[in-house]
């Protein structure tokens, strides 16, 4: 299966925002070049945005919030049903746009395109998550209930590396609890952001509600200085994770930062070999390793390291690197060529460090794309924590394995480290698959699953310095986020004693 039997997409077109229901342009004049990451091309450009393009956003957007609050919520739900049936027709699109601009394999954006439909698939169920909760004869004659009403103006800065994925994670859930939300996606990827936005309207969603705000720190600097938005949702690297929260909280807005990562995975000696090879290979390399929860470290327990290291370093060394749009691909390029010189940078530092370079992906050429900014599979043996390629997120299709002798110091391994996003262990003890999955002092556990992010309806979160904010995106979590409870106490004249109350009330 050589040839791809999906058109790619391609257009030069501009890329610009979409406020109050149609693209607009940018009024600052400034633009970014968009990469295809295969050919290593200038693709288009995408605009970016002034402060009066932050300021049209947000007043668009807050014009359109009352009547949107104001709506029940079936009927957003409608709308939600209606926007989930629109991306299912519209899926391959999305996905070839993901592949075109930031380089991971068609299948694999067909996947990103899935797991960002099943929030839509949860958000779809607004009237039931949005339910309060009701006590009836809280005092005599009295009754108390709770209820969740939106923010208002809330919005979403997100990440290059799931261009599609990551707003789904924050949009559907804002919209449907009854908030208007605006995107900033990454300048990097921002194409599918405009689709989305255009199947959002196809679907019935009033102007306003979901806007597109296309730009660099200056948009995200307007979006956490305006008084108008009421909440922010960021999912990036940790220093810019850790400085939207602190600007955000100071600024009295809620926020919650999702930030890098560096995630273990623990094998034990009892773990079986082949499926341990195969979720190393497919969760270190995978989106040549430009995941969140890609595998970067592998602690490898015991004896078990000789078994696993040599298969490892065979099938790294096989790896189908291609242009992603190939169906048979199973890594694409780097996003970018500064990311692929940070990358090949730290498989320097490694080496000076003294690790032991099993695979090296430097300087790695595609047939037909020499241009394209690739790069391959690297193995590292007998890395050690005190190592930068140990302790710092590199971001790219580098698998760093370290031996530790038994369970205690892999677990300590894993505690120690600055990060706390995800983290797997392979085992086919029962006991020690417990032991391990209430000691990690991680946020998303995986047992004999290597990249383990939770379902729709479960939220995702890091713990350490992978998540600032105490609320995880989407889920229940997401709702609680995206709305603040009132109670209410309430009683009838009939039922109200005379003469005022000097004293506290309690329930009679
Ligand atoms: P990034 O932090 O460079 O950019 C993220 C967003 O922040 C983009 O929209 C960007 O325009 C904006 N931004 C960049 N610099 C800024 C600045 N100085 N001030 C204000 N805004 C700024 O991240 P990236 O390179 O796009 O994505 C990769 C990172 O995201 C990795 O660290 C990865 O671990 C992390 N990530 C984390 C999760 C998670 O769930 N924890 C998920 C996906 C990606």
């Amino acid at each position: 299966m050589n040839s791809p039997k999906i058109a790619a997409y391609s257009s030069s077109q501009d890329i610009t925002h979409f406020i109050n229901g149609r693209p607009q342009a940018a009024s600052s004049g400034r633009s970014q070049a968009v990469y295809n990451p295969s050919t290593g091309q200038v693709a288009r450009q995408v605009q970016l945005a002034s402060q009066e393009d932050v300021n049209a956003a947000v007043a668009s957007a807050l014009a359109a919030f009352p009547a949107w609050a104001d709506a029940p919520p079936l009927r957003r739900a409608r709308v939600m049903f209606k926007f989930l049936e629109l991306l299912n027709a519209h899926k391959e699109e999305l996905a070839a746009m993901i592949t075109a601009e930031h380089g991971k394999v068609f299948t694999d954006a067909l996947g990103e395109v899935a797991r960002g439909i099943d929030i839509v698939e949860f958000a779809c169920g607004a009237p039931h998550l949005l339910k309060g909760d009701f006590t009836e004869q809280v005092s005599s004659g009295m009754d108390n209930w709770t209820l969740r009403q939106p923010l208002g103006v809330v919005a979403g800065i997100t990440p290059f590396n799931f261009p599609f994925m990551v707003p789904m994670w924050m949009a559907p859930l804002a919209i449907a609890t009854g908030n208007a939300f605006i995107l900033k996606p990454s300048e990097r990827d921002p194409s599918p952001s405009l689709l989305v936005a255009d199947l959002f309207k196809q679907a019935g969603l009033p102007d306003g509600i979901f806007t597109v705000l296309q730009g660099d720190k200056l948009a995200v600097d307007g979006l956490l200085h305006h008084p108008d938005v009421k909440a922010l949702s960021f999912v990036g690297s940790t220093p810019i994770a850790q400085y939207i929260y602190q600007t955000g909280a100071a600024m009295g807005k809620r926020v919650q930062a999702l930030g890098g990562a560096k995630n273990h995975m623990v094998v034990m000696p009892d773990a079986d070999i082949e499926q341990t090879v195969d979720a190393l290979i497919g969760a270190a390399y995978g989106s040549a390793g430009e995941r969140c929860m890609a595998i970067s470290v592998a602690v490898l327990v015991g004896d078990v390291a000789d078994q696993i290291v040599p298969k490892l370093a065979e099938r790294a060394r096989a790896l189908k690197i291609k242009n992603g749009m190939e169906l048979d691909a199973e890594m694409g390029p780097i996003v970018t060529r500064e990311a692929r010189e940070r990358i090949e940078g730290y498989i320097g530092i490694g080496v000076e460090e003294g690790a032991q370079l099993l695979v090296d992906g430097r300087g790695h050429k595609v047939a037909g794309y020499e241009d394209g900014f690739f790069t391959g599979g690297t193995l590292f043996d007998h890395v050690t924590p005190s190592m930068r390629i140990y302790k710092e997120e590199i971001f790219g299709p580098v698998l760093a394995c370290v031996r530790v002798p038994d369970f205690a110091a892999a677990v300590q391994l894993v505690n120690d480290h600055e990060y706390g996003n995800g983290v797997a262990c392979y085992t086919s003890d029962g006991n020690v698959a417990r032991e391990f999955a209430r000691r990690v002092q991680v946020g998303m556990v995986g047992i004999n699953v290597p990249i383990p992010v939770p379902m729709a309806w479960h939220g995702f979160g890091g713990w350490k310095k992978s998540l600032f904010g105490d609320m995880h995106a989407y889920g229940e979590e997401g709702v609680r986020f995206y709305t603040k409870q009132k109670s209410i106490m309430q009683r009838w004249p009939a039922s109200v004693a005379k003469g005022a109350e000097f004293v506290m009330p309690t329930s009679k």
